[in-house]
């Protein structure tokens, strides 16, 4: 059943607003967890990025490192080529000058760790001198690609060429070459130092770089010329259609290039250089895996450990937000048992209808409205005619069922909020309808005593055959002097006339008190 509105008392007191702390505990826990998610991803990207810097150094160090030693290796061998050319030039090859030019050529391979020997090759590309005791025997170099490119290039420039398998003992050789022109500047031969692959080899070897990494030598058009680790199948393949070569040579000399390899999807940080001295290029690589390896231990670490502490905030706000809810249940439980209470207390339990506790408390709250709005207070106190009788034909039980039934009666002409229905005694019931004027009670008054009338409830010991009502209306303007009982009084003497007007009607009393009225029931 609804409490009606005079239920609510000031000192009840609201309930506390548990919803706010619910959403703010919730927000501070994903406040708290993304904070911490947050803090961990920039420390980490931070760290990530720090890391990939160093290795950008070190890559850069690397390739500059390499490049020198390189540009190094090619430069003293160019230089012996040079003087033995400008030699050869003044001197030419004949026989009386071979003995001497083995000797000289012997020297310079000894004195050159990179060199694994100096050959002099004539017009049609025949030994003429080696660094060497014999000459080899065979069909010469006329077919060699360097030896083809100094015939046609009167350039004294000298020629690397792509890593080749000398015909002298079958190692792996590097050809720097040179022209040689007779006095007239016309072709007398090629002049070739065969720079050792195992060089590079070892030179690379020297630095630590992770498995997955790896170091080359090549020619800017991408034929490749040594390489760690060292697969023989790759010399003298093309790195031509690789990202280095393609994308990233021709915009910068030099630089890192993060590349996804075509051949193992391995992800590796290049370092480049190209030379300034000869058209080679140099190039570093280290796995992003090795390079990131501390960092994504760290991160794994990292990422538990915050994994851990969100899933504590995380269980913590758990048992904190079951603990509000349970909190909010007992709440609304104590609140529903209290409203029992409160309805219990204020309520008649035969006919559901306010008693005389919350009829007072009502008029105490009418009087003073009533007063500062001015607005006009209306009773209406009702009584069963010959209810005695009835009780005493069909007994205490009947009774009872007779009296919530004029109780639903009374109830069911109560329209507004605030009209309050009363069961004021035994059988005696008022109606409380806040401003409302004696013309607007006595047609609820009338409408009651018709609906106790429809519902046509047998009363054989009454004039009619039916439980009828009598009331007696009053109603007035408060003025915050007023007193209750004289209130009440008043519609009760209204009440007395109607029953000794001959009950089964209303009656009313004018707020003047002086003038009554009795007005007989329609029929
Ligand atoms: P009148 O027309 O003058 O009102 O005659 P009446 O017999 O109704 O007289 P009165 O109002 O004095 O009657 C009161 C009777 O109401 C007394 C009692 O038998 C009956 N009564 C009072 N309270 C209860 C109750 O809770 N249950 C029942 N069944 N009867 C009640
Ligand atoms: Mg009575
Ligand atoms: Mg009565």
């Amino acid at each position: 059943m609804p409490i009606p509105m005079y239920d609510h008392q000031p000192s009840s007191g609201r309930p506390l607003k548990r919803m706010p702390l619910l959403k703010a505990a919730v927000l501070f826990i994903v406040a708290v967890c993304l904070t911490l998610v947050g803090l961990l991803y920039l420390q980490l990207d931070q760290s990530r990025r720090y890391d990939l810097e160093q290795a950008q150094v070190a890559s850069q160090n690397l390739t500059r490192a390499m490049a020198q030693q390189a540009e190094d290796t090619f430069m003293k061998a160019d230089l012996v080529l040079s003087s033995l050319a400008d030699w050869i030039q003044a001197d030419g090859y004949g026989a009386a000058q071979v003995p001497r030019l083995q000797r000289t050529f012997a020297r310079r391979v000894a004195a050159l760790n990179q060199l694994h020997g100096i050959f002099l090759f004539d017009r049609q590309g025949q030994w003429v001198v080696t660094s060497f005791e014999d000459l080899p025997r065979g069909k010469g170099v006329a077919d060699r690609d360097y030896f083809k490119f100094h015939q046609q290039n009167i350039s004294s420039q000298a020629h690397i060429g792509p890593a080749i398998r000398s015909r002298e003992n079958g190692e792996w050789i590097i050809p720097l070459s040179k022209r040689v022109n007779d006095k007239d500047g016309k072709f007398l031969g090629v002049l070739m130092a065969g720079i050792k692959m195992s060089y590079f080899d070892q030179f690379f070897k020297s630095f630590s770089i992770d498995d997955n990494g790896s170091m080359f030598l090549a020619m800017t058009d991408g034929t490749l010329l040594a390489r760690r680790p060292f697969v023989e199948a790759q010399i003298g393949s093309s790195l031509a259609q690789g990202e280095i070569f393609q994308k990233w040579l021709p915009g910068a000399s030099s630089g890192n290039a993060m590349v996804s390899s075509m051949v193992d999807g391995v992800i590796r940080l290049h370092g480049y250089r190209q030379l300034d001295a000869y058209p080679l290029v140099v190039s570093a690589a280290s796995s992003q895996t090795a390079i990131l390896k501390r960092w994504s231990d760290t991160a794994f670490q990292s990422s538990m450990i915050v994994g851990l502490v969100v899933l504590g905030v995380c269980l913590f706000g758990w048992v904190f937000i079951h603990q509000v809810r349970n909190g909010e249940r007992i709440e609304a439980d104590l609140r529903a048992a209290q409203e029992t209470l409160e309805l219990i207390a204020t309520h008649d339990s035969l006919t559901g209808l306010a008693n005389r506790r919350l009829f007072e408390r009502a008029l105490d709250i009418e009087f003073g409205r009533g007063a500062r709005q001015a607005s006009p207070l209306s009773l209406i106190m009702l009584d069963i005619d010959f209810f005695k009788r009835y009780n005493d034909t069909y007994g205490h039980v009947v009774g009872d069922h007779c009296l919530a039934e004029v109780a639903g009666a009374v109830k069911a002409c109560c329209q507004r909020k605030a009209d309050l229905a009363v069961r004021y005694g035994g059988e005696e019931f008022a109606v409380l309808l806040p401003d409302t004027d004696l013309r607007g009670a006595k047609i609820i008054a009338e409408e009651i005593r018709q609906r106790v009338m429809g519902k046509n409830i047998t009363h054989s010991e009454s004039p009619t055959g039916y439980v009828t009502v009598s009331l007696g209306c009053y109603s007035f303007v408060p003025n915050g002097r007023d007193s209750i009982e004289v209130f009440i009084g008043r519609a009760d003497a209204a009440l007395y006339q109607a029953k000794h007007s001959g009950r089964n009607r209303v009656a009313v009393l004018s707020m003047e008190g002086a003038e009554e009225a009795l007005i007989r029931s329609d029929r």
